[in-house]
């Protein structure tokens, strides 16, 4: 297979000539690797799955070079800046929005000024829903730009992030609408715990010895935990991975509490990283990121922004993944694990990388934009005629 016979010159160019017949095209159905693979562990019905986006089968990469960088010769990057918005924030998206279709709800909200923000907007459109996401005044225009072209309502909250929660969760009560809010609906934990069972099968249905994810709000690295318990539960695999979370030096709330210190106030500075999208001043479920890191034996590392930007440099050079310094955190998190011995160059190590910045092409819809200090704005910028 895969035989050329031959070359042609046509208009100039060069046409390579294959032994041709029907075989040569596989007949088998083409690849469905994607999370709903793992439905029988999800919590949503039997029927068709409605959501129209491609989420899950990400792929984990040997990464030979970064092995040989590293000297870790079982070391696997799972790749999950591959879904349709870049980061792991479309698996909780796609669960949030299944459940909402099947509910018939035709809202989605969400506070958030990154990834998840950006996976909303995105992951509504393709299913039908409206989108309305609360920010804080400081979002970043190509944030904005990517919501409003996905068709979103952005409403802008003077008073911060945490107004921001409160207002979509509000929003959340008084309208019906589906809570996309992280941490709180635990249907995104139960999405990203299937990255667990991806890694688990991808290693031929074997633990890896240690996994390694960024910790920001935290559903990341509790779902891992929760998808390694349950194939031992399910009597698939003896043990669990240790885990470690790792953390901005900048912004490292669950790193000081794991070592049970009190943070200096440089250590709880969310605004001075170049990790965003972990920079989270109060984790909303801290104790149970504790928690999960304890149960597996595991630990919590801080990186500095140095070591995040080589990481990032690390695995575009050796690796051809291109990450934010968010998603690159847990390379970078692992050389600091190798160094204190917490993890051994020989065992077999999965590196979670989480996400990659999108850029988007041209500005904001203004129309689309709105500042919301109360429920009322909300409600009245939505009666307007675009709306
Ligand atoms: C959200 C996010 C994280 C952290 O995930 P949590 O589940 O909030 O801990 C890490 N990396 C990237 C790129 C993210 O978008």
């Amino acid at each position: 297979m895969g035989r050329v016979t031959g070359s042609i010159r046509t208009a100039g160019c060069e046409r390579l000539q294959y032994d041709y017949a029907p075989g040569l095209v596989p007949e088998e159905e083409p690849g469905s690797f994607t999370m709903w693979r793992y439905r029988s562990l999800l919590p949503i019905s039997d029927g068709p799955v409605r959501y129209p986006l491609p989420i899950g089968g990400t792929p984990l990469l040997p990464a030979p070079a970064l092995r040989a960088g590293l000297g870790t010769p079982s070391l696997w990057v799972k790749d999950e800046t591959r879904g349709p918005t870049a980061s792991n924030k479309d698996r909780a998206t796609a669960l949030v929005i299944e459940d909402g279709l099947r509910r018939g709800l035709e809202t989605i909200t969400t506070a958030s000024t990154g990834n998840a923000a950006v996976a909303t907007a995105f992951g509504a459109a393709a299913a039908g829903m409206r989108a309305v996401i609360f920010v804080s005044v400081d979002c970043q225009e190509d944030k904005l730009a990517l919501m409003t072209q996905a068709g979103a309502w952005v409403f802008q909250v003077p008073d911060g992030y945490a107004a921001a929660v409160d207002l979509s969760r509000a929003a959340v009560e008084e309208f019906g609408w589906v809570d996309r809010n992280t941490g709180v609906n635990p249907l995104t934990t139960e999405a990203k715990k299937t990255v667990a069972l991806e890694v688990w099968e991808q290693l031929g249905r074997r633990m890896p010895d240690v996994m390694v994810a960024p910790v920001g709000d935290g559903p990341t690295l509790v779902a891992l935990e929760k998808g390694f318990a349950e194939l031992v539960a399910c009597g698939l695999a003896a043990r669990t991975p240790r885990l470690v979370g790792v953390q901005a030096q900048a912004c490292q709330p669950l790193v000081r509490a794991w070592l049970g210190a009190d943070p200096r106030p440089d250590e709880l500075a969310p605004g001075s990283t170049v990790a965003d999208g972990i920079a989270v001043l109060r984790p909303a479920i801290g104790d149970a990121v504790l928690r999960a890191v304890r149960s597996g034996d595991g630990a919590m590392v801080a990186v500095s922004d140095s070591e995040l930007m080589e990481a990032v440099g690390l695995l575009a050079s050796t690796a051809g993944v291109g990450a934010e310094p968010a998603g690159a955190a847990s390379v970078a998190g692992l050389r600091s694990a190798l160094r204190d011995g917490l993890v051994d160059l020989d065992e077999t190590i999965a590196v979670l990388v989480t996400g990659r910045e999108i850029k988007a092409a041209g500005s904001p819809t203004r129309a689309r934009v709105a500042v919301a200090e109360r429920l009322d704005d909300v409600r009245q910028a939505l009666r307007a005629p675009e709306a």
